[in-house]
């Protein structure tokens, strides 16, 4: 399970304070114990990664922070193989992360998210 502090400052980065339903975008959202959430619109369960690039995926808040930070902020390309190294997961792993991020980056929407928790983090020197 993630870590609160990482869930509620993605979840800040995400909706600024008023969670919506990434299905209905209803925002009746009851928060679970689990650090999950509940609409009570649409009766589903959702995580703060859930419609974004990078749902879908086990991987850890903390790890997902530091692989936008590697992947963004790096002058240079970063590989797949490169990036697993680095994050100490195995390449496989490594490529589908980054191939998450690039996909993110590829709409307006995710990339602005990305830039935004990018911001923030170097801000809080995380
Ligand atoms: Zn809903």
């Amino acid at each position: 399970m993630d870590k609160s502090e990482d869930v509620v400052f993605f979840e800040a980065m995400r909706w600024g304070g008023r969670v919506a339903c990434p299905y209905c975008s209803s925002l009746r959202i009851t928060r679970r114990k689990d650090q999950r959430f509940h609409c009570n619109s649409c009766q589903i369960s959702f995580g703060v990664l859930t419609g974004t690039p990078l749902g879908g995926s086990k991987m850890p808040l903390e790890i997902w922070f530091q692989a936008l930070q590697i992947v963004l902020d790096s002058r240079r390309p970063v590989g797949g193989r490169e990036l697993g190294r680095l994050l100490g997961v195995n390449k496989m792993t490594g490529c589908r992360m980054n191939q998450k991020i690039q996909e993110g980056m590829r709409k307006q929407e995710s990339r602005l998210l990305f830039q935004r928790i990018l911001a923030a983090l170097e801000h809080q020197d995380k």
